[in-house]
């Protein structure tokens, strides 16, 4: 028996799933959406994953559908369903990744600490949540957003007029989110893997450094994280796997406050930037891990396998030449360092590979980590 896994999406996560594929003799197909993606090495399919026929056609090829990506509309993910095709992460819990209002609403039946947030429809709504909330907020628009776009910080309710506006032209009407701009300390973010038999698998809590909305770095495990940190973080990852009813990997950001709470702040159902670090830190990595569970397999072990692993984000990438041309120099100067790279053009702020350096002494190891991915940039 051979089995066969198919990824909506073919972008470096898509791709990073097929080493661990290939290494336990799971077939792995990819539906990109063009050619010439980060995962074109398994793109069996090209199309668009918007469109129902597209992925049902795809989707008999496999014996599980899972993502790459959480923008598969609702009705296909139905269409799927209706065919009896097995789809990890399932329509209902990738809801709540898809729409972060449908993701606050639930986190609060589930009793999540979450910080306070309205939907508003209007400006006179989000300046009452202004006035409510010290003056300052952050709106997001419910979907579609990504690395930072689709939040801002407002002063007050004129500054999302663009925003209301678009809103009152889509048909589907709708809301904005608005949430209170969390004191925090520093992001966390917490994995899990969550089989359909229920099994959980519970990954280290890590700290996520975000620059201009994006991840730019991740020291794990999480560097001053006490025991009860670790717990609670734990915690709440597996009361969202749990209620939410997920399988395969989940991410769950979180924002450390100044007093010492953790907040939700959003959920990734799928392999996740802030698991990178597993690929060369941890026993099992998040790419085998998401397999495993998408195929109802025993799940591997999560520990670490060095005191620290530092993940550091190659954004941009040079301005002229590849990244294979910085190979020689990156290697030579730091041979312990883990290059991966995602099989995209450089272009500026682009998330085209990332560099993992293991050890047992945290400014050593993110010291290299920061200056072998430096190599990449000009
Ligand atoms: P995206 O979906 O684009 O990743 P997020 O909701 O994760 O957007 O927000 C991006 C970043 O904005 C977060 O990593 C955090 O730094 C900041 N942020 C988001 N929500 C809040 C909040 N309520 N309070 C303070 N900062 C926030």
């Amino acid at each position: 028996m051979t089995l066969r896994v198919g990824v909506v999406g073919g972008g470096q996560l898509a791709r990073m799933m097929i080493a661990p594929a290939v290494e336990l003799g799971v077939e792995i197909r990819v539906l990109a959406e063009d050619d010439g993606m980060a995962a074109a090495l398994a793109a069996t399919s090209v199309g668009d994953y918007r469109d129902a026929q597209t992925v049902l056609v795809f989707a008999r090829e496999v014996d599980v559908i899972t993502f790459d990506h959480e923008h598969v509309p609702q009705d296909v993910l139905a269409a799927l369903i209706d065919e009896g095709v097995a789809v990890h992460p399932g329509p209902a819990p990738l809801r709540f990744a898809q729409d972060k209002l449908s993701m606050r609403a639930r986190l609060d039946e589930l009793g999540m600490p979450q910080p306070d947030w309205a939907a508003v429809t209007g400006p006179e709504q989000l300046q009452a949540f202004l006035d409510a909330h010290g003056g300052r907020a952050v709106v997001k628009t419910p979907r579609g957003g990504y690395d930072g776009k689709g939040v801002r910080v407002v002063g007050a309710a004129a500054e999302a007029e663009d925003w209301f506006a678009a809103l009152a032209e889509d048909a589907r009407g709708g809301a904005l989110l608005v949430e209170e701009l969390v004191d925090f300390s520093r992001e966390l973010a917490q994995q899990v893997a969550r089989r359909p038999s229920g099994e959980i698998a519970v990954f280290p809590v890590v700290e996520t450094v975000q620059r201009g909305g994006v991840c730019a770095e991740v020291l794990a495990p999480a560097p001053r994280a006490g025991e009860r940190l670790t717990e609670v973080a734990a915690q709440i990852g597996v009361g969202i796997a749990d209620g939410l009813g997920v399988t395969g990997m989940l991410a769950v950001e979180l924002f450390e406050t100044t007093d010492e709470r953790l907040l939700v702040n959003e959920l990734a159902m799928r392999p996740h930037n802030s698991g990178h670090w597993t690929q060369d830190g941890a026993v099992t990595s998040q790419f085998e891990q998401h397999l495993r569970a998408v195929l109802d397999l025993p799940l591997g072990e999560t520990s670490p396998t060095a005191d620290w692993t530092v993940m550091v984000n190659i954004l941009g990438g040079p301005s002229e030449g590849g990244l294979a041309d910085r190979f020689a120099a990156a290697m030579a100067e730091y041979p312990d360092a883990k290059i991966h790279t995602y099989g995209k053009a450089p272009r500026p702020g682009r998330k085209v590979g990332h560099v993992n350096v293991a050890g047992d002494d945290l400014d050593d190891v993110a010291y290299r980590a920061r200056a072998a991915a430096s190599v990449f940039l000009d």
